[in-house]
């Protein structure tokens, strides 16, 4: 059987950071009644014209030179001609062959821990469409109405598009996290998939291994998680397989996934560049950026996630590894650097509650860590409890949950439920003497040569004391009560 290897590029449409629209004063906020940040620029009115948001060409110049990519001194808007109900112009306000940015890369990490370099071709600014809102069902198909909302209408979008250097699905996800960190760090934007701020398209195509000339590519699109987006497109690879297997040929054309089905489905035809008409917009001047702009955004760029990855090992002696987790989300960057600023032990006790303890929470519970209630000077104290040997770390991963889920310090933990470590000898000798009485059996045994009952022993007075012992301490008086 013929051997494929697949080609994936991905296009990646983030919305960028900005307090207001890409062409007028109305605002980005998210979540607002419909149609209410609207005004006749963003709803396509006659007459109206379209003014650029230098912020948003701050947030794609910071953004290219995270990228690694050239900022270009000219570029200039077009109009991307195609109609949707969505966009009353009956046009995009978007950026053709002279984009802002262009010829960047980043370095992802594989599975294996290698590092490979993805190109990326260019990242340019365009305006968002608005929102189609069907009720009572998913999709117009079944529903009774179908409503539309311009709230998002012109909210500055940066589309990145890599060059097609992805060759499986897990790359693509590596790519994915990489982007958003990247995103997230530069402060260019949230890069929040479930507010539609980060959406992802991928154009994939297979090839027989060895072979140089691309294959017939196929577009996906309506992948709303990264989850989502390594199914669909592990799926669609399989499928090109099959077709090619079966002496079928593969069409040219958009597709959707459906993750319910677990499956692509047709859209439409792939448009050509050509069918968009693209032209350049004659509402707005060619965008000029000098090099005293560059400088002045590169001087406030702010600590990248790279640049922390580096922080991490030499100031606090991290592992690279554990430093690429903790950098994968932003937040979970932050609250691990404001937990380091009030903990005054080996900050890899962090690393090892965060990475361990309170990510797993988050996946269980499938939430974001700011979603939670958990304070970094809350974790911060609560690990000074287990040095101090108030509580044990035992107990400690009991309080973790409810630091997450109610917001309470360690300290009003232990105290309203008495979950102090027993650090008293004298008091913990009875506890132990109470079990060696209540076994006698085992004792017997232990006495004839059976040394390793005494683990039996720790347990069981560790039962008794609800895990609260000291285990140290109960290994001590257990050592000396089994000699007499
Ligand atoms: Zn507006």
């Amino acid at each position: 059987m013929t051997e494929y290897t697949a080609v994936i590029g991905l296009e990646i449409h983030t919305h960028l950071k900005t307090r207001s629209k890409m062409f007028c004063a109305c605002s980005t906020e998210f979540g607002k009644p419909p149609n209410s940040n609207t005004c006749p620029v963003c709803t396509g009115q006659p007459g109206a014209l379209p003014v650029l948001n230098k912020e948003a060409v701050n947030l794609a110049i910071r953004c290219g030179l995270a990228l690694n990519c050239v900022i270009n001194k000219k570029s200039v808007f077009a109009r991307k001609n195609y109609f949707y109900p969505d966009l009353p112009k009956g046009y995009q306000i978007s950026q053709f062959d002279r984009p802002v940015t262009s010829n960047g890369f980043v370095n992802i990490q594989l599975p294996d821990s290698t590092e490979k370099r993805i190109g990326i071709t260019r990242a340019h600014l365009e305006e968002d469409a608005g929102k189609l809102v069907h009720q009572g069902a998913e999709g117009i198909e079944g529903s009774t109405a179908s409503q539309v909302d311009l709230n998002r209408s012109s909210v500055p979008l940066l589309e990145i598009v890599s060059e097609p250097d992805i060759r499986s699905a897990e790359e693509a996800r590596a790519y994915l996290d990489k982007i958003k960190s990247i995103l997230q760090f530069a402060g260019v934007s949230d890069a929040n998939m479930e507010e539609g701020k980060l959406r992802c398209d991928a154009n994939i195509s297979i090839r027989p291994a060895g072979q140089k000339e691309f294959g017939v590519k196929v577009e996906i699109k309506n992948m709303n998680s990264f989850r989502a987006v390594e199914r669909a497109i592990k799926i669609e690879i399989e499928r090109q397989k099959q077709l090619l297997a079966a002496g079928q040929t593969i069409l040219q054309e958009t597709r959707s996934y459906d993750e319910a089905a677990g499956k692509t489905v047709s859209m439409r035809s792939k448009e050509e560049s050509h069918d968009y008409r693209y032209f350049p917009e004659p509402d707005l001047l060619p965008l000029l950026i000098d090099d005293a702009w560059i400088a002045r955004v590169k001087k406030e760029l702010p600590e990248l996630a790279e640049q922390r990855i580096s922080r991490y090992q030499d100031e606090y002696g991290i592992s690279a590894y554990d430093a690429r987790v903790l950098t994968l989300d932003k937040a979970v960057s932050d609250f691990f650097d404001a937990a380091a600023r009030s903990y005054s032990g080996d900050k890899k006790t962090i690393v090892n509650w965060l990475t361990t303890d309170v990510l797993g929470y988050l996946k269980t519970e499938n939430l974001e860590l700011p979603q939670t209630k958990l304070t970094p000077e809350n974790l911060a104290e609560m690990l000074g409890l287990i040095d101090n040997k108030t509580i044990s770390g035992k107990i400690g991963k009991e309080l973790i949950v409810q630091m997450l889920k109610t917001g309470a310090s360690a300290q009003q933990l232990v105290e309203t439920s008495g979950l102090r470590q027993i650090t008293d000898e004298s008091a913990l000798q009875k506890i132990v003497q109470e079990v060696l009485t209540a076994n006698p059996q085992q004792l017997a045994q232990y006495r004839s040569g059976k040394t390793a009952l005494k683990g039996y022993f720790v347990g069981e007075t560790m039962k008794k004391t609800k895990g609260q012992a000291a285990p140290q301490l109960v290994n001590q008086i257990l050592d000396k009560l089994l000699k007499t």
